[in-house]
């Protein structure tokens, strides 16, 4: 390949306390933490809003509680809390999302089902930032690293004022691909072992009349009544057996990876449909993420020409919002000092070091948490091996797949956000590495801003 030698460039620089990469589901926490705790972060988001996935990908934030509708003898509990939940709190204020309603149908999946408005969700979001005294550098992207000897010293951002160093005591990497990390020679792999999507936001349509059509076949999987455009006991959560479906309907659905789980907080509108496809190499490739841009726009296409023409009611849906870029589950998977394993999460082990307790596993019912209880995310499993001031999040953790299918859910990363917030904003006040922080210090600040653990 031909080569072109970029001259060096004397660039501006800019000083803070904690860098965040990345405004995504996890981000937002974790800026939000740090500069509760008195610190000077900056958020670094290539997006001109926040949210990540959560607002461009999934159905409901999955899960508050531990799944205790399919486990009669467990105790129902809320096992995240903290800023995630006063997320909630202000979407709900702002009318942008259900609270979190029980399943009525399904609840072998979740007991809850927490919808959202994702444009809501941004202007909230961005609101909370703005008023911890979160400095924003939107639409900017990190693009490089300055790190030598297991520390990094700034970033490398990019934007239309140019690119800037960012130096920094702790940072944080939430960009989901594991960007930072990446850059600052983490070790890392790309298993790309999902498929990637662009979900859509489908207007012209009625939940009820889904509900009807999956209904009419027998064919309703999960289904939740909650506040929807201000009235009670609507339908906000539905999901159905493709294959109960007639067959031009489920055999097109099925070719074109279009997922039948919908979520709502308005009516005339099903917050996503997902389109997934599954790539042949990762998703940092360039040239084959473009083509799958291309194919995921076909089949969103298509999906929408399902509803018009197989759900009566339907018969006017149209796109009316996608994301402005496909959406995955994992880019980059980042080493970190431990990696929780299918037994950790499985077994509802936890550790010396928790800082939060999660209780959903995406593959249920198949694979559960054991007796409807939780597992614990252990600090070590957010500190970057080998780098001594960097923390990961989000869905770039935890290697093996069923493992990997519980924690990588927003509710997770929420917590994981929280926690990282709070540790680099400790990190910076005693003048230390991640790892030596002291863990009581850690868990008694979580605790004190609301989050729920349980003990060994
Ligand atoms: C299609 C799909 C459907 C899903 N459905 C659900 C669901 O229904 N319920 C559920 O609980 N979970 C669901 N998940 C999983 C969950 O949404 C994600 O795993 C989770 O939101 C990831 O959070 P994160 O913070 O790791 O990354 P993200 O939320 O993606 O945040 C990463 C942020 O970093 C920014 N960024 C990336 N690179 C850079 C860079 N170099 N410089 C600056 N900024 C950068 C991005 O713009 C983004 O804002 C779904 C995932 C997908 C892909």
């Amino acid at each position: 390949m031909a080569t072109y030698q970029e001259p060096a460039k004397q660039l501006p620089t800019r000083e803070f306390d904690v860098v965040v990469a990345g405004g995504g589901t996890a981000g937002v926490v974790a800026a939000l933490a740090a500069a509760r705790h008195g610190v000077h972060a900056v958020l670094i988001e290539s997006k001109g809003y926040t949210g990540g996935t959560v607002v461009e990908g999934g159905t409901a934030l999955h899960s508050f509680y531990n799944l205790w509708k399919a486990f009669p003898e467990a105790e129902k509990r809320q096992v995240v809390r903290g800023i995630p939940q006063e997320i909630v709190d202000r979407l709900i204020l702002a009318g942008g999302s259900t609270g979190h309603v029980e399943m009525s149908v399904g609840y072998d999946y979740d007991s809850v089902c927490t919808a959202i408005d994702t444009e809501i969700y941004k202007r909230v979001t961005l609101e909370m930032l703005e008023q911890a005294g979160v400095t924003l550098f939107l639409n900017t992207l990190l693009v490089g690293a300055i790190a030598s000897e297991g520390w990094i010293q700034g970033v490398i951002t990019e934007s239309r004022s140019g690119r800037e160093a960012i130096y920094a005591h702790t940072y944080i990497d939430c960009t989901g691909y594991g960007d930072l990390a990446a850059h600052a020679g983490a070790g890392y792999a790309e298993p790309n072992d999902y498929a990637v999507a662009n979900s859509i936001g489908v207007g012209g349509v009625s939940l009820e009349r889904y509900y009807a059509f999956l209904a009419a076949h027998d064919a309703v999987t999960e289904m939740a009544r909650g506040p929807r455009s201000g009235l009670e006991g609507q339908v906000v959560r539905l999901n159905g057996r493709r294959a109960a479906l007639p067959p031009g309907f489920a055999d097109e659905a099925a070719a074109i990876g279009m997922s039948m789980t919908t979520t709502t907080v308005h009516d005339d509108y099903f917050m996503f449909i997902k389109l997934n496809y599954k790539m042949d190499v990762s998703p940092t490739d360039r040239d084959a993420v473009s083509a799958a841009e291309v194919e995921l726009r076909r089949r969103q296409a298509a999906a929408v020409e399902l509803f018009r023409k197989y759900v009566p009611g339907c018969e006017k849906a149209f796109i009316a919002r996608t994301s402005p870029s496909l959406c995955i589950r994992r880019g980059r998977l980042i080493t970190c000092e431990y990696d929780i394993t299918r037994e950790d999460v499985l077994e509802g082990r936890h550790f010396e070091d928790d800082i939060m307790a999660y209780g959903f596993h995406d593959s249920a019912p198949r694979l559960q948490i054991q007796d409807g209880g939780t597992y614990g995310i252990p600090y070590r499993a957010l500190r970057v091996a080998g780098i001594g001031n960097l923390l990961a999040t989000g869905m770039m953790i935890t290697s093996d797949h069923d493992a990997h299918m519980s924690t990588r859910n927003t509710v997770a990363c929420m917590g994981q956000g929280q926690a990282a917030g709070t540790a680099a904003a400790l990190c910076v006040a005693q003048d230390c590495a991640t790892r030596h922080l002291p863990y009581p210090d850690l868990r008694a600040a979580l605790e004190s801003d609301g989050v729920y653990l349980e003990d060994k």
